[in-house]
């Protein structure tokens, strides 16, 4: 076996986390803030509840304060829109997060349009989108930032890199995008519709895959040596009844080749709940003026 670094998405959000913690207990101590996150559950999702459940968790755990709200699946638009109308009135919350996905009444666009801007610890409204687009402070979407964080730990500089994005969604491909152009790296972003996929991934540096396909990219995609950020998060059949995890990017095939690359699960996973944390203490300090570095 040879080999690729693997960049542990564990430690390093782990360590984001006590970042986060710490500035809490000065913010605590310097201006007597407490920091809250709200995070709005439509229905009963077993899967949406475990992650709601987990978030709670580690926002308690960084001295945050944390609202779970829970509506039943047969709340209406309107509703909803209630809802997230009363959060962005609280001063007690600096942070609004509605789990996706939502009931079929519901339109996730406009409920997410509903969230005041400064409160958007998810980075999902257009207003966010369009500051990270034009190089303006934004709070940016989790994983996106998780991705380039992760990046950044094994090169501090990505400055004039290839980096190829495949996927164009507008929670991971697009902003992941944003951020690595404001990171100075030529960025392409390619998607279904591309043509050569293998041939467009393998001038890239630094490769993101965000599409959703269970070990999509090949070894032999990768430019030797590439930094390799593996977003997909895909259940597929293991032994016997059993699930097991794996990403976009066929992992035992790509580390041969690969300079340094994520696991699935413990890579891009982790932090997005860490990076949440990171969002919901900058949202709690930009809305007061306050500067306060992490
Ligand atoms: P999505 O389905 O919204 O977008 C997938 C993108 O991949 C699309 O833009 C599409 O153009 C592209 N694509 C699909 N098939 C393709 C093909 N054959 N060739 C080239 N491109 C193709 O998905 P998403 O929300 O962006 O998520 C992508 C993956 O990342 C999923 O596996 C998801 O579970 C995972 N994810 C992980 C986290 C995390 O916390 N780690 C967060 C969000 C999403």
């Amino acid at each position: 076996m040879s080999g690729a670094a693997i960049i542990d998405g564990k430690a390093i959000a782990a360590q984001l986390c006590a970042d986060v913690g710490a500035a809490v207990t000065r913010l605590k101590r310097d201006y007597a803030l407490t920091p809250g996150l709200a995070v709005v559950l439509v229905g009963e999702d077993p899967a949406s509840e475990v992650y709601v459940r987990n978030k709670g968790r580690q926002t308690t755990a960084a001295g945050m304060a944390s609202f779970e709200i829970k509506v039943p699946a047969t709340t209406s638009e309107a509703d909803l829109l209630d809802v997230v109308r009363g959060l962005n009135t609280r001063d007690d919350v600096d942070g609004i997060l509605v789990q996706l996905p939502l009931p079929a009444q519901i339109d996730a666009g406009r409920i997410i349009e509903a969230i005041d801007p400064a409160k958007d610890v998810d980075g999902f409204h257009p207003i966010n989108a369009g500051r990270l687009a034009t190089g303006q402070p934004a709070l940016v979407p989790c994983t996106p930032l998780g991705c380039v964080m992760l990046a950044k730990s094994v090169r501090a500089d990505l400055g004039g890199m290839d980096a190829v994005v495949i996927g164009r969604s507008n929670i991971v491909g697009k902003p992941v995008a944003q951020l690595l152009l404001a990171e100075n790296c030529t960025v392409t972003i390619a998607h279904s519709r591309s043509r050569d996929l293998p041939a467009i991934a393998r001038r890239a540096d630094l490769l993101i895959a965000a599409v959703g396909r269970p070990e999509f990219v090949r070894g032999d995609w990768i430019k030797p040596g590439a930094i390799v950020i593996d977003v997909g998060i895909n259940r597929v059949a293991g032994d016997g009844d059993r699930h097991r995890l794996v990403g976009d990017v066929h992992f035992a095939e790509a580390r041969q080749v690969a300079g340094a690359i994520t696991p699935v699960p413990g890579g891009v996973g982790p932090m997005t709940i860490a990076c949440l944390l990171r969002n919901t203490l900058t949202a709690a300090t930009a809305r007061r003026n306050i500067a306060l570095k992490i």
